[in-house]
C-alpha cells in the first residue's frame, strides 16, 4: 500500500491565504484597489467559468472590482481568498503579499436562478461537482473554488445569530460574522467525516446506500460526532453499518469536500474478523470483496458491472492506494 501524497480533487489550493491581512480593513482595501485584483463571481453556488473555443480547457473568470461589485447579491460579503504566489516568492506568512489578490462574491440572480445576462458573454456558471468530474479545470483552480464555495455557503446559511436570533454581519474579509444584537462572533465551520477502507487480509469491506448509482460500492463513512475522536467515530460507524469490529487504524489522507463544507478524513482499518451484520435500514448492502474483484471494480472491468466511486472521491483514491493501483 502506498502512502504517497495524493492531491485529491478539491485540495491543492495554491493561494497564500494571507490570514494576517484579513483583520485590517485598510489592507483589504489596498488589496482590492490593486490593478491585479480579481474577483470570482458566484451565482448561488456556481462560479463563473470561461471555456476555451474548442471546449478543451476551462478557467476561472477573474473579474475587475468595477465589473462585479454593482451586481453583488444583497448581504453577500466580499471574501478575501488570498494572494497568488509563484515559486520564487515561496510560501509562508510574508511571502506572496505582492501577488495578485483574489476575492469571491455572490451576485444577484433572478427568480429563475440566473444572473444578469451580461455575464454570459464571459463564461458559464458551473457547479463544482460538474467541474471536478469534467476535469477540464486545473486542480489548483478547483482548490481555490472549494475555499470560495464553502465560505460563500456558510455566509448564506448564517445570517442570523444562533445565540440570540438577531441578524449577523460579515467581518474580517469574510472569515467571521458578528451579531448585531449580542455581539457574539461566529466562525466558518468545517464538518469532519471519517471514511475508512476496512480490510481483513487482502479482502476489503465495501458497501452501498440506496441512493448510490446502481453497481457502485464505496468505503463506509460517517460524521464525527461531538466528543468523539476520529478513530472512535470510524469504529462506531463501521460497527453500526456493517457489524464489523475494527482494530488497528492508520491515517491515509484527507480531502476537503465543499458540499457544503466537509473534511473527509481517510483511514485504513484492520477488521478483527470477517463477521458481518449489515444494518439494512442504513445500507442497501455491504460485503467483503476479494482483492481481484476490487481491482476489477477500480478499473471498471467487473463481470457483474460493479464499480468503485469516481476518481474525484477519496474513497476511490484510498481503495486504489490500498491495492497498489496508484
Ligand atoms: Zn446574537
Amino acid at each position: 500500500m502506498s502512502f504517497d501524497r495524493i492531491t485529491h480533487a478539491f485540495a491543492g489550493n495554491p493561494l497564500d491565504r494571507a490570514a494576517v491581512l484579513r483583520t485590517d480593513a485598510n489592507e483589504v482595501a489596498r488589496l482590492l484597489a490593486s490593478p491585479d485584483a480579481g474577483i470570482v463571481a458566484f451565482a448561488d453556488d456556481r462560479p463563473l467559468i470561461a471555456i476555451s473555443d474548442d471546449g478543451s480547457r476551462m478557467d476561472i473568470v477573474w473579474l475587475k472590482p468595477a465589473d462585479i461589485l454593482t451586481h453583488r447579491a444583497d448581504g453577500s460579503p466580499l471574501i478575501l481568498l488570498g494572494v497568488t504566489q509563484d515559486a520564487e516568492q515561496g510560501t509562508g506568512r510574508t511571502a506572496g503579499k505582492t501577488g495578485a489578490p483574489r476575492f469571491a462574491c455572490r451576485i444577484d440572480v433572478g427568480a429563475d436562478g440566473e444572473p444578469d445576462p451580461a455575464f454570459s458573454s464571459l463564461g458559464k456558471f458551473i457547479d463544482l461537482r460538474s467541474l471536478a468530474v469534467q476535469g477540464l479545470l486545473a486542480r489548483d483552480q478547483l482548490g481555490i473554488l472549494t475555499q470560495a464555495r464553502s465560505l460563500g455557503a456558510w455566509h448564506t446559511r448564517h445570517t442570523f445569530c444562533a445565540n440570540c436570533g438577531a441578524p449577523t454581519q460579515a467581518a474580517d474579509a469574510g472569515y467571521k460574522r458578528i451579531c448585531g444584537g449580542c455581539g457574539a462572533e461566529h466562525f466558518p465551520r468545517t464538518d469532519p467525516v471519517a471514511i475508512m477502507v476496512v480490510h481483513h487480509g487482502t479482502d476489503c469491506l465495501l458497501g452501498r446506500q440506496a441512493h448510490f448509482p446502481e453497481g457502485s460500492y464505496s468505503a463506509l463513512a460517517g460524521f464525527i460526532e461531538a466528543g468523539e475522536s476520529i478513530e472512535e467515530a470510524a469504529r462506531r460507524e463501521i460497527f453500526e453499518e456493517a457489524g464489523v469490529l475494527v482494530g488497528k487504524i492508520a491515517y491515509h489522507s484527507s480531502q476537503p469536500w465543499p458540499f457544503p463544507s466537509n473534511l473527509m478524513i481517510g483511514l485504513i482499518g484492520e477488521a478483527l474478523d470477517k463477521t458481518l451484520d449489515v444494518d439494512f435500514e442504513e445500507m442497501e448492502d455491504a460485503r467483503w470483496f476479494p482483492r481481484e474483484e476490487v481491482i476489477s471494480m477500480i478499473h471498471r472491468t467487473h463481470e457483474g458491472g460493479l464499480f468503485t466511486p469516481p476518481d474525484i472521491s477519496i474513497a476511490h483514491q484510498m481503495i486504489k492506494s490500498f491495492y497498489g493501483q496508484d
